[in-house]
C-alpha cells in the first residue's frame, strides 16, 4: 500500500495519479473540508491565465513548483475536471470556478475520479506517528489502528484555520522523520491597522491602490474593513508584514487634487474628493484622520492642510496593530523546508520513499486558484514518481 496522509486537493491529486494501492488516510470524517471552505464556499480551484502568467505568479517559488506545474498544469486541472462531469466557469479575471459555484463539486469529482481509478479513502484516521522501517513505514492512527506502507505521501496540509483539519501535523510528522520545518506564520491574511477609528465606517470600500512596506512595492484591490485592510494587495502581501510596519498606500496623485482644488473654487472638500474616485465615507474619513473640517471650500482651504492632505493622497502612512492569526488565516508561510525535498519527485531528499506535497511545503502563493492548483499538482507529481522511483 502507498499511505497518503490527508484527504485534500494535494492528496487527491496523488491518489488519481497512483490509482490502485493509493489508500489516502483522512482524520475528518469527510475529506477535503478546507477544499469547501474555498472561495467563499465557491471554490476558486485554478487560474486560466497562460503559462507565463501563472508561473510569474509563482514569484520566488516559481522555479521549485516548474516541475509540478508542468507535470499538471491549470489546463490539465481544467480538463481533469470537465471530462468527469464537472463543468466550469472562467470568470472575467481568470479565477476558475465549478458552474454550479459549489466547492462541494470540485471535492466530489475529484473524489470520484481517484476511487474510480483504483484508490481508496478511509476516514477518521488522525496519524499520529510514521516510522522508516526496512521495508517501507510504519503507521500509527490517534485510535490505534497501525498500518504498514511501503511510501508515503505527507499532504495533511499546513497549520492555518487549523478547524478543518490541517492543524499543522504534516509538520510535526515530517520533524518526527528528520526535516527541517519553517516555523508556520500567517500568509494571505488581513491586517489591523492602529488608530483606525475614522476609517471603520469604510468597511467594504475597495479600491485599486500601490502600496509600499519597506523597501517592496505592490499593486492591487484593497478592501477597507472594520479593523483594517484586506483584499489581494494585502492579503498576497502578509506574509512579509509584521506588528508596527508601516504601510504606505497610494491612494490619488496629490497633483489631481490641487488640479481640482483650482478648478471648483467654490467646492467643499466632502465633494471635490469623490471626484478623484474616492467614495463619500472615505473622503470624510481622510477629513476626520487629518483634522481638516469636510464642509471646507475649495478656496478657502489654506496652504498647510492643503499640502497636507495632498503628500497625504499620494503616500498615506498606516501602522499595523495585528495580523489575522492562524485560526483564519487562508494559508500559511512555513512547513518543510523546500531544499530538502527534490523538486522533480517530491521526494524527500533524506528518506527514499517519503514524499510531501501541498501545504505540507515551505511555499506561499497568491490568491486568485494558485493554492489549489499547485496542492493538486504537487501531489499529482508526487503521485507519478512514487511508482516510479
Ligand atoms: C477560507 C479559505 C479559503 C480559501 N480559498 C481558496 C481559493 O479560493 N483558491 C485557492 O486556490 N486556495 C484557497 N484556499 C487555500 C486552499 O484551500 C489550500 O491551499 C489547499 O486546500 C491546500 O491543499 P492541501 O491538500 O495541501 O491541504 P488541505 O486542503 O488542508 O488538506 C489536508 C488534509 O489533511 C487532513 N489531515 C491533517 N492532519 C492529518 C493527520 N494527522 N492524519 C490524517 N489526515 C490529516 C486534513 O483534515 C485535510 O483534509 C483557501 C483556504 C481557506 C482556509
Amino acid at each position: 500500500m502507498i499511505a497518503i496522509i490527508g484527504a485534500g486537493p494535494a492528496a487527491m491529486g496523488a491518489a488519481i495519479a497512483i490509482g490502485k494501492n493509493a489508500v489516502m488516510l483522512e482524520r475528518n470524517p469527510v475529506p477535503g473540508k478546507k477544499l469547501l471552505l474555498s472561495g467563499k464556499g465557491q471554490c476558486n480551484f485554478t487560474n486560466a491565465c497562460d503559462s507565463e502568467a501563472f508561473q510569474r505568479a509563482l514569484a520566488e517559488f516559481r522555479n521549485w513548483l516548474k516541475p509540478a506545474f508542468y507535470a499538471f498544469d491549470n489546463r490539465a486541472f481544467i480538463r481533469l475536471l470537465e471530462d468527469a462531469g464537472c463543468p466550469v466557469l472562467i470568470r472575467d479575471d481568470d479565477k476558475v470556478f465549478p458552474q454550479s459555484m459549489k466547492a462541494g463539486d470540485v471535492r466530489d469529482t475529484l473524489l470520484k475520479i481517484a476511487l474510480g481509478g483504483g484508490a481508496s479513502l478511509i476516514t477518521d484516521c488522525r496519524i499520529t506517528h510514521i516510522e522508516a522501517v526496512s521495508d517501507g513505514f510504519r503507521l500509527v492512527a490517534a485510535n490505534g489502528k497501525r498500518y504498514q506502507a511501503r511510501k508515503i505521501i505527507i499532504a495533511a496540509g499546513g497549520a492555518a484555520w487549523p478547524l478543518t483539519g490541517s492543524d499543522g501535523s504534516s509538520y510535526r510528522l515530517a520533524a518526527s522523520l528528520g526535516h527541517r520545518v519553517l516555523k508556520p506564520r500567517p500568509a494571505l491574511a488581513s491586517v489591523r491597522i492602529k488608530d483606525y477609528s475614522p476609517f471603520s465606517a469604510c468597511a467594504g470600500i475597495a479600491l485599486k491602490t500601490r502600496m509600499s512596506f519597506g523597501k517592496n512595492r505592490a499593486e492591487g484591490d484593497l478592501l477597507f474593513t472594520h479593523t483594517g485592510f484586506s483584499g489581494p494587495v494585502i492579503l498576497n502581501n502578509s506574509r512579509f508584514l509584521q506588528v508596527d510596519d508601516q504601510i504606505r498606500l497610494l491612494l490619488v496623485d496629490g497633483s489631481a487634487l490641487s488640479a481640482l482644488l483650482r478648478r471648483h473654487p467654490k467646492k467643499q472638500l466632502s465633494s471635490i474628493l469623490p471626484m478623484l474616485a474616492l467614495p463619500q465615507s472615505l473622503a470624510f474619513a481622510i477629513c476626520r484622520h487629518l483634522k481638516i473640517p469636510a464642509g471646507t471650500m475649495a478656496a478657502e482651504l489654506q496652504a498647510s492642510p492643503r499640502k497636507l492632505l495632498e503628500s497625504w493622497l499620494g503616500s498615506a502612512p498606516f501602522r499595523i496593530s495585528a495580523l489575522e492569526s492562524l485560526a483564519t488565516a487562508m494559508s500559511d508561510f512555513g512547513g518543510v523546508d523546500l531544499k530538502e525535498v527534490n523538486t522533480k519527485t517530491m521526494q524527500s531528499r533524506l528518506t527514499p520513499g517519503l514524499f510531501f506535497a501541498g501545504e505540507s511545503l515551505a511555499y506561499s502563493l497568491p490568491t486568485g486558484g494558485f493554492s489549489i492548483q499547485m496542492a493538486f499538482s504537487t501531489g499529482y507529481l508526487a503521485g507519478k514518481n512514487v511508482n516510479s522511483i
